[in-house]
Formats: structure tokens, sequence, C-alpha cells
């Protein structure tokens, strides 16, 4: 059974004293209300990863998750920060090609299956980031630009390593933007999504493998998006800097 995951995602927001609030007023109410089976991981920046670490160390639900790693193993990378770090730390997580990434930074295919190889080697599970720019989706290219960043990011993997993989579609134009997918365009990206893991993998594996919708997830629309059978949580940014929003939405897988 594939498990229901929220994972916060803080990008680059909060001082420390903000993260402690935020993270203690988190531990707080994601509590008995909150399903068992439910996994929620925040994804802070690096400097906070040891300070929320430690807050939640206890947590049953919590989990840390960083945002991403470099795809070298050690050295003179100056400004970087490798998988072996992040797992010598015990995060237990990692960001790998969300969008803002693959903008900012050009990760794509030249750099994500070794980011994906060096975090699995080390223990870490990747939430790997797909999803199409909104004039890729206005041309009807959505379905063939997720399959082949997919392709390209995960289908090196064996049936053993995909097991350990979190899959988050995220629509380019929705994120941050304020303009959600509708459950029915989730749903239909989401299976696409697991027909291809089946195509490749076989249907027992695809089924256990959780795939997150991303895109301006909020407390008013994470019901409606999390019933949808193909959809198993969400990867939230904005919606996951305030404590009582992120947990409303915790509460709605
Ligand atoms: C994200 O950063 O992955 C994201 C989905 O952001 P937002 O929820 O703000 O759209």
């Amino acid at each position: 059974m594939r498990k229901k995951i929220v994972a916060g995602n803080w990008k680059m927001n909060k001082t420390l004293d903000e993260a402690y609030v935020l993270t203690s007023e988190i531990a707080g109410m994601v509590n008995d209300e909150v399903r068992g089976d439910v996994q929620v991981i925040l994804c802070t920046p690096f400097p906070y990863l040891i300070p929320v670490l430690n807050l939640v160390a206890n947590h049953p639900a919590i989990a840390v998750g960083a945002q991403n790693c470099s795809e070298h193993e050690w050295g003179a990378y100056t400004g970087e920060t490798s998988a072996g770090m992040l797992a010598s730390l015990k995060v237990r997580y990692v960001i790998l090609g969300h969008s803002e990434r693959r903008h900012y930074f050009n990760e794509r295919g030249n750099v994500l299956p070794a980011k994906v190889d060096i975090a699995l080697k080390h223990g870490l599970s990747p939430i790997f980031c797909c999803g199409e720019p909104l004039e890729v989706r206005e041309k009807g290219d959505h379905e063939k630009l997720v399959r082949q960043q997919i392709n390209e990011g995960l289908f090196h993997l064996d049936e053993g390593a995909i097991q350990n993989i979190i899959v988050a579609y995220e629509p380019v134009w929705a994120i941050g933007t304020g303009k959600t997918a509708t459950a029915e365009q989730a749903q239909e990206m989401h299976a696409v999504i697991r027909r291809q893991l089946t195509e490749k993998y076989g249907k027992g594996n695809a089924e256990n493998i959780s795939i997150l919708y991303g895109g301006s997830v909020n407390a008013g629309n994470a019901k409606e998006l999390f019933a949808c059978p193909d959809v198993d949580g969400g990867l939230v940014g904005g919606a996951s800097l305030k404590s009582r929003e992120f947990t409303e939405i915790v509460k709605s897988v």
C-alpha cells in the first residue's frame, strides 16, 4: 500500500527564529487527528535542517527533507551540499528536479539521474518533481514532456530502487501562482505517470509509488485534489509557511 504524504517546501524563506516557531506549531498541531499512515515532510533550507531535525526528533509523523543535493560525492565544489552530508544528519528525503532548479539552474537530464543515484546511495528518498510550463500545456504537449522528464530522470533505476522514489507532479503554471490544476487535470496526469511507471516496472511496483500533486495547494482545495485515486498527497510551497493552513492540508489527505 503506498504512503499518503504531505511535504512542505519552504524554499528560501524564514529566519531561524521563524523556522523554530513554524516547526513547533506544526509539530503541536499534527496530532492524533491526523491519520496514522500519513508522512509529513518538512523540506527546509539547509541551515535549518539540524534545528528542525532536533525539534521533530520524537515526532511520530514528521520527517525532514532537503531541497536539493549535489550530484557529486564529496570534494572541491564550493557552496554545494552532498547527499552523504544530508544522510549523516539523518535527513531522509530530498527534493530533486524542482521546476525552480530546472529553470534557474538548468537542471535536467544532465545532472538529475546522477543526483537521484547519489541520494539513493546514501539512503535518501528523492521527491522527484516533473511538470510542464504553460506554453507546453497550451500546445497539448504536457503528457509528452512529463513522460520525457520521468524517463530521463528515473528510468535508469531498477525495480528495487524505484520503490524509494516519490514522484511529484507540479505543473509549472500552478506553482506559486494561486492557479491550481483542477482535480480532473491532476488525476489525468497522475494516471499518465502511474501508467508509465506500470509499463516500465509492472503494476505491483507502480501501485506502491506515491505520486504527489504540487501547485498552489491550500486548505481550500486540498481535500478535492487528495480525493483523486492517483493523488497520494501534496508537495506544498507557499501554504507550508503557515502552520495552521499547512496542518489543515495534512488533515485533508
Ligand atoms: C512548490 O514549490 O513545489 C509549490 C508547489 O509551490 P506552491 O504551493 O506555492 O505553488
